[in-house]
């Protein structure tokens, strides 16, 4: 079946990356704004992660990127780290054959580096609003050319205290840019924003927020002291046995109890909380999402906007203080048509909390009784099997592309004054490539020099790129495992 998006004027290297991504048929919020975003149109959508609202904006900014240009054409904003590496390896994969570069900017990372990424190529730009703000006041953020704005989570940029950087950013930008604010609430803070910036935006609202989907089968056990709650849990896991399971708890102490609990059973799982490290926060995810475990505990602020697939349980293990905050939680399981369980435990002076999401979602959670001793008993051994098996790891997104990507090493940098378009002339007079097409992206360190090299053309490279010279010597090139978003990550993290 022909490719659904092929219905919008999008330039072939941006549907290669969609087929190769298996996106072949445009969700309901890529269905509402990409053509208006073609056109030109700035937009306001509700709507929360997983109805993939990323690749909404994504699309048509990759599509729009120039890659002769060299400085910004996109400015895309995100509240957190985490957010903005998730939104940059979209925007990456979708602008793989463009050869995009995405540089991400975030705070508590060393200013220089970054400085000296900015000053090689870059088409779209992510970033965190602190930071952002601070490489315009400095001015090595060069907004002038910047065609496309995003403001993604603005509710959670509001609660994180971001809005009025958000604003002095956007009093950087020249010209009449292509606004899009993504939110999943509305409110008058956000609409005096978007008043001040945006001119007769589209208002897309996808999905009603009380809405729960009825693929997700709703259960809550009654638990009446606290000491009985974590054995009642561990009894409900047990039982549940969950294939990917997301736990969420109320406090950052209780995410590490949990944590600590099922490792000493030698359980696989993983936690995300604020006080957690960066680093390691982004490890746990890359790790879930490839399925190195099966349970990720978490509090709700860390797990904000990262999205998982085929999640198959949501425990609350505490029940959220909101209701909105439950029919969010809930919604990372039965998605595409896949049916999922809720299972929450409720104090019994959370009744009303209880009553309150009932009658704001229109469901009632059918209470269970807590399980016998000896069906538990009974249940465990499978338990621990499944919990404890290694699953092969799953490719991530931009592994799709595998195969047809080798990244090369070059001997030499921006020491011996080596530029792109030495790299560029020296691989492209390789007969059978061309150096439009097969070259990716490139990065020029001090002494060494990393590029991809595509459309499996990377054999061929490896082997006539030594009879060639660059800056008038012979470099040796070798294949690089990480691919060169990984390499930059790792060596910026140092
Ligand atoms: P998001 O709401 O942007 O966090 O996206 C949720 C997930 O949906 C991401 O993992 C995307 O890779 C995926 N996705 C986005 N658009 C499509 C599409 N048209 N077809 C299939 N998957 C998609």
């Amino acid at each position: 079946m022909e490719n659904q998006f092929r219905q919008y004027p999008l330039e072939e290297d941006i549907l290669g990356a969609l087929d190769a991504l298996g996106y072949t048929q445009p969700t309901e919020i890529q269905a509402a704004v990409i053509p208006s975003i073609l056109n030109g149109r700035d937009i306001i959508a509700k709507s929360k992660t997983g109805s993939g609202k990323t690749a909404a904006f994504a699309i048509p900014i990759c599509n729009f990127a120039d890659w002769e240009q060299n400085t910004a054409q996109a400015l895309v904003l995100e509240p957190t780290r985490e957010l903005a590496f998730q939104v940059k390896d979209e925007l990456y994969a979708i602008g793989r054959f463009k050869r995009l570069k995405v540089p991400v900017l975030y705070g508590g990372f060393p200013m220089e580096k970054q400085i000296l990424t900015l000053k090689q190529k870059t088409h779209i730009v992510v970033g965190t609003p602190g930071r952002v703000l601070d490489h315009c006041k400095r001015g090595t953020l060069d907004l002038s050319k910047v065609r496309y704005v995003v403001i993604d989570e603005a509710d959670l940029m509001l609660d994180m205290g971001f809005i009025e950087d958000v604003k002095n950013i956007l009093m950087h930008l020249e010209g009449k840019p292509v606004f899009m604010l993504f939110s999943a609430t509305m409110g008058e803070r956000l609409e005096a924003l978007a008043a001040q910036f945006m001119h007769e935006p589209l208002e897309v609202k996808i999905e009603n927020d009380t809405e729960t989907a009825d693929t997700i089968e709703q259960v809550g056990y009654f638990v009446d002291e606290d000491e009985k709650k974590l054995p009642l849990f561990l009894d409900i896991l047990t039982m549940e046995n969950p294939d990917n399971a997301m736990v969420f708890c109320g406090t950052r102490e209780m995410v590490e109890v949990l944590y600590y609990r099922l490792r000493k059973e030698g359980i696989a799982c993983g936690m995300l909380h604020g006080m957690i490290d960066q680093k390691v926060r982004t490890r746990t995810i890359e790790d879930f999402r490839a399925q190195g475990f099966r349970i990720l505990i978490a509090t709700d602020v860390a797990a904000r906007g990262v999205d998982f697939q085929n999640i198959t349980h949501v425990f609350n293990y505490d029940l959220p203080t909101n209701k909105e905050v439950y029919v969010h939680r809930i919604g990372r399981t039965g998605r595409a048509g896949e049916t999922g369980r809720a299972v929450s435990l409720i104090r019994e002076d959370e009744q009303k909390m209880l009553n309150s999401i009932e009658s704001f979602t229109g469901v009632g959670l059918a209470i269970l009784k807590p399980p016998a001793a000896e069906d538990v008993e009974n249940a465990r051994s499978a338990f621990l099997k499944r919990q404890r098996q290694k699953r092969p790891r799953k490719k991530k997104k931009q592994d799709v592309f595998g195969g047809q990507i080798m990244n090369l090493t070059i001997g030499g940098g921006k020491k011996s004054k080596l530029r792109s378009g030495d790299v560029v002339g020296a691989i492209s007079s390789i007969d059978g490539v061309d150096g439009k097409t097969d070259i990716g992206a490139i990065d020029i360190r001090e002494s060494i020099t990393y590029v991809e090299i595509l459309n499996g053309k990377g054999a061929l490279v490896l082997e006539e790129l030594p009879k060639r010279t660059m800056k008038g010597k012979y470099r040796k090139g070798s294949q690089t495992r990480e691919r060169i978003g990984t390499i930059i990550k790792v060596r910026h993290s140092n």
